[in-house]
C-alpha cells in the first residue's frame, strides 16, 4: 500500500495559501472540530462533498446522550456505555466520552443550539434502550440533527477563519514522506495544511437496507487506508430496530428508538408483544428478524398511538405525509442498517496510526462503542472527539514541502449489486459460507468487511455468526485490525 507523496501516479500540487487544519465532511464532527480549532485561532479549509440535508448528523432524531441530570453520573454514563458494547469497549475512550459530554453539551448551548425543556423549564431528557437513566438532551423533539447542524453551519459561515468547499470531494489524501499534510480534491485542487480531520461519516450505506444518506458509504476509512492507516473492528455493524418497512417513499425511514422510550410497543403480525423493547439495539433488532425469517414475514409493528405526536413532530409528519396516521394505526417496522462501529483506528484524541492523519465522528475506531453502541453516545461521540482532535491537529509540524496524492480512484461509491450482497452475506447474521462469497466483491470495503467478520469466530454484541453462536471469552477485549498493508485482521489489545 502506498504512502502519500511516495505514490507512483501522483498528482502536482497547486497553488493553494496553506491552512492550519484541513477537515473533511460537514456533519456534527467536521463543523464542530472546525469551530474548535477556529477558536483557537487556527486557519481551516472545511471540504464538504454533500449537502447539509445529506449527512446523517443532519437525520439523527434521538438526540445526544451526557450525564446531565442531578442523579446521573459520568460513572454512571460509562458503565451503560460498556455494558451495551458486549466486553469489547476500550475503556478509556468510554471514560474520555462520558466525562467530557457535559462540557460539550454547554459548549453547544453556548454557540446557539437551543434544547428542548420540560413544562417547568427544565432540560428534557429522554430515555433509551440500554440507558439506565433518562440522559438524552433533544432539540425539536426529534429533528435533534437537523437543529444541531443548522446552528453549526450558520456559525461556520460566520467565522473568517473557516474556508467552506462546498461541493467538493476529497478523492484522496496527500503528504510528504509518508506523512499526511493536504487533501486532493476533485476539482484537481490539493489543500496543505499542518493536519487532516477526516470526520466523512460512516459505512452503514454499503448494506442495501439502512437508515443512512447515501454518501455514507465509508469514503474516508478507503482514503485513510490508501494513505497507510490501520482500520478495526469492520465486522461490528449495528443495526437499528425500527426502520419502516413497504410506506413508498418512507422505506428505511427510521423511527427514533426515543420514541419506545417514551413507552411505544413492539408487536407481531397477531398483535402479540415478542421482546423487551429497552434492551439494547442488537438484542431487540436480532429478536425482531428471528422472528420475520421464522414466520417468513416482512414486517412486526410499531405501536405509538399512546406517544404525544407534539413530542416526535418529524417522524409524525413524515409518516402522515406518507399516509400513515400513527395516532390510530401500528407502523410496519423491521431493522436496516445504521451505525458502523468500526472504522479508522484513532487514539483519544483522534490520531490515526498515520502522522498527521485523525479520525473522528462515525468514521473513526476508537474503541468507545464496542460491539454496540449505546444509543445516542455517537453525537456525543462527534463533539467530544471532534474537539479534542482539532486541539492535537493544532500541534502538528508545518508540512515540509508541497503534499502530492495519488491519482487513481480509491473510494468508489457500491453498485447496487455490491449493497444487496452486504445484506444478505454481511447482515444480522452471517456465516462462513456467505462471508467468504463476500470477500471477492469488487467493492474494497465490503471484502475488508466480510474478512474481519470471517477472522471473528464468535457472536458478540452486533456481530452474529450462525456457525459460531456464542460469545468467545478468549475475545473479550480484542479488537479486529486490519492492517493498510493486509486483507486480513488480526486481534489486538487496547487500552
Ligand atoms: C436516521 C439517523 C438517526 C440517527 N439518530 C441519532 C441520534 O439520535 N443520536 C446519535 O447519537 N446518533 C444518531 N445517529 C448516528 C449519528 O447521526 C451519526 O453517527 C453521526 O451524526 C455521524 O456524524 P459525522 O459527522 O461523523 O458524519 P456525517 O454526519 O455522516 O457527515 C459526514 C460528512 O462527510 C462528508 N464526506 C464524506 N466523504 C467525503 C469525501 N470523500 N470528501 C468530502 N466530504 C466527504 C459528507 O458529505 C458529510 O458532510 C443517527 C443516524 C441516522 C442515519
Amino acid at each position: 500500500m502506498a504512502e502519500p507523496g511516495r505514490h507512483p501516479g501522483t498528482v502536482p500540487a497547486v497553488e493553494e495559501p496553506p491552512s492550519d487544519l484541513v477537515v473533511v465532511g460537514a456533519g456534527a464532527a467536521g463543523l464542530f472540530a472546525s469551530l474548535t480549532a477556529a477558536d483557537a485561532g487556527a486557519r481551516v479549509t472545511l471540504v464538504s462533498a454533500r449537502p447539509l440535508a445529506e449527512t446523517a448528523s443532519y437525520w439523527a432524531q434521538g438526540g445526544l446522550a451526557a450525564a446531565l441530570a442531578v442523579d446521573d453520573s459520568p460513572a454512571q454514563h460509562l458503565e451503560d456505555t460498556i455494558t451495551a458494547g458486549r466486553g469489547l469497549v476500550r475503556r478509556s475512550a468510554a471514560e474520555v466520552l462520558a466525562e467530557e459530554a457535559p462540557a460539550r453539551f454547554a459548549d453547544l448551548e453556548a454557540l446557539g443550539v437551543r434544547f428542548d425543556a420540560d413544562r417547568h423549564g427544565n432540560l428534557a431528557l429522554g430515555l433509551e434502550g440500554g440507558h439506565g437513566i433518562r440522559r438524552v438532551v433533544h432539540a425539536g423533539g426529534s429533528a435533534t440533527g437537523r437543529r444541531i447542524l443548522r446552528q453549526l453551519s450558520a456559525d461556520v459561515v460566520e467565522e473568517q477563519r473557516i474556508e467552506v468547499l462546498e461541493g467538493r470531494r476529497v478523492q484522496a489524501l496527500a503528504g510528504v514522506d509518508g506523512r499526511v499534510c493536504g487533501v486532493l480534491c476533485d476539482d484537481g485542487r490539493t489543500v496543505a495544511a499542518r493536519a487532516v480531520i477526516l470526520a466523512s461519516g460512516g459505512a452503514a450505506a454499503l448494506w442495501s437496507r439502512t437508515t443512512n444518506p447515501p454518501g455514507s458509504y465509508g469514503s474516508g476509512l478507503l482514503l485513510a487506508r490508501a494513505a497507510g492507516a490501520d482500520l478495526a473492528d469492520l465486522e461490528f455493524v449495528q443495526f437499528h430496530p425500527t426502520a419502516v418497512v413497504g410506506i413508498p417513499g418512507r422505506e428505511g425511514f427510521l423511527i427514533t428508538e426515543a420514541i419506545r422510550g417514551e413507552g411505544a410497543t413492539l408487536h407481531d403480525a397477531d398483535g402479540e408483544r415478542f421482546v423487551d423493547e429497552l434492551q439494547p439495539r442488537d438484542a431487540v433488532a436480532r429478536a425482531i428478524h428471528r422472528l420475520l425469517v421464522e414466520r417468513d414475514q416482512r414486517a412486526v409493528y410499531l405501536d405509538m398511538t399512546a406517544i404525544d405526536p407534539a413530542r416526535f413532530p418529524n417522524v409524525v409528519e413524515a409518516l402522515r405525509e406518507a399516509g400513515h396516521d400513527p395516532a390510530t394505526r401500528r407502523i410496519p417496522v423491521s431493522p436496516a442498517s445504521h451505525y458502523v462501529m468500526g472504522g479508522i483506528v484513532s487514539d483519544l484524541d483522534g490520531r490515526s496510526t498515520v502522522d498527521g492523519l485523525y479520525a473522528v465522528g462515525e468514521c473513526a475506531c476508537t474503541g468507545l462503542h464496542g460491539a454496540n453502541r449505546l444509543a445516542s453516545n455517537s453525537l456525543s461521540e462527534c463533539f467530544v472527539f471532534g474537539h479534542r482532535a482539532a486541539l492535537a491537529g493544532l500541534d502538528e509540524p508545518v508540512p515540509a514541502g508541497a503534499p502530492a496524492a495519488p491519482a487513481a480512484e480509491i473510494a468508489p461509491p457500491p453498485s447496487r449489486e455490491t449493497r444487496h450482497a452486504m445484506w444478505r452475506d454481511a447482515g444480522l447474521e452471517r456465516s462462513a459460507e456467505g462471508l467468504r462469497r463476500l470477500l471477492d466483491d469488487p467493492h474494497p470495503l465490503a471484502g475488508l468487511v466480510a474478512a474481519s467478520a470471517l477472522g471473528r469466530e464468535e457472536s458478540r454484541g452486533a456481530h452474529a455468526r450462525s456457525d459460531f453462536p456464542a460469545t468467545d471469552p478468549e475475545l473479550d477485549q480484542r479488537h479486529s485490525v486490519i492492517a493498510a498493508d493486509a486483507g486480513t485482521s488480526r486481534f489486538v489489545k487496547w487500552t
